[in-house]
């Protein structure tokens, strides 16, 4: 099931969506959109079974949700165990991975090396009524818009997706919106750090690997989608 088919005739990127929970569809809405900002023809897959991960996707989102119902989730169908195989065959496709998806990429589980070097607490800032909205600082290598669209909402299998707020303003400032989010205790040992709060690291990137403890699909910052698609891209123009 696709969300866009190619419309600009270039190479179409494939890009994968974990649909075990979470803001799935907005992450939809968010690639279309950046799709359309870079005029990058994407097709967007839903993965919601281990059959649905194959070789020929470029990248993958790994959304939020909450960390150990999505293991509990996917345990019987293998979906998790089968992203995890994908990204280790595949180590040069990037891999977007907020909130929960930064925990399942840093704490994959027994017999896996974690994809992301970096210590982290499940919901470190406390539980829900501690969700917070703040100012991030970013410093990501990522391709400005080409194109001005609109924020048009995405109908990922007739979903709507939720209204968003916060505008992409500069190249530096993020609106964070924290959800029961899980905090990086330490710096990584390993990538670089390209998202903070007040300082402290919130968002990591190793090689193709980006994992952020906010969510950037409630806002209207494309801007982390619009570098897993320049990856995507670029791993994909050296095969
Ligand atoms: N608290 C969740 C967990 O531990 C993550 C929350 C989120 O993804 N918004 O998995």
């Amino acid at each position: 099931m696709f969300l866009r088919a190619a419309r600009l005739g270039k190479v179409v990127l494939h890009i994968g969506l974990a649909m075990v929970q979470g803001a799935r569809h907005e992450h939809g809405e968010a690639l279309e959109v950046a799709a359309a900002q870079l005029n990058q023809a994407v097709t967007v897959h839903p993965l919601r079974t281990a059959e649905d991960v194959t070789g020929s996707l470029d990248a993958l989102v790994l959304p939020g949700g909450e960390s150990t119902t999505m293991r509990l989730a996917t345990a019987s169908g293998g979906l998790l165990d089968a992203l995890f195989t994908w990204m280790e065959s595949h180590p040069d496709r990037p891999v977007l991975g907020t909130c929960a998806g930064a925990i399942l990429m840093a704490m994959p589980g027994e017999g896996r090396t974690a994809f992301l070097d970096v210590d982290v607490e499940r919901n470190g800032w406390g539980r829900q009524r501690r969700s917070f909205e703040g100012d991030v600082d970013v410093s990501l290598d990522c391709p400005a818009p080409s194109t001005s669209v609109g924020d048009a909402r995405s109908t990922l299998e007739g979903h709507i997706a939720l209204p968003v707020g916060g505008q992409e303003t500069s190249s530096e400032a993020m609106h964070g919106v924290f959800i029961r989010a899980p905090r990086f205790t330490d710096e990584p040992r390993r990538g670089e750090v390209i998202a903070r709060l007040e300082g402290e690291p919130v968002g990591v990137l190793d090689g193709a690997r980006l994992a952020l403890t906010c969510h950037p699909e409630l806002t209207q910052d494309r801007r982390f989608h619009r570098w897993l698609l320049a990856q995507a891209a670029s791993a994909k123009g050296g095969r």
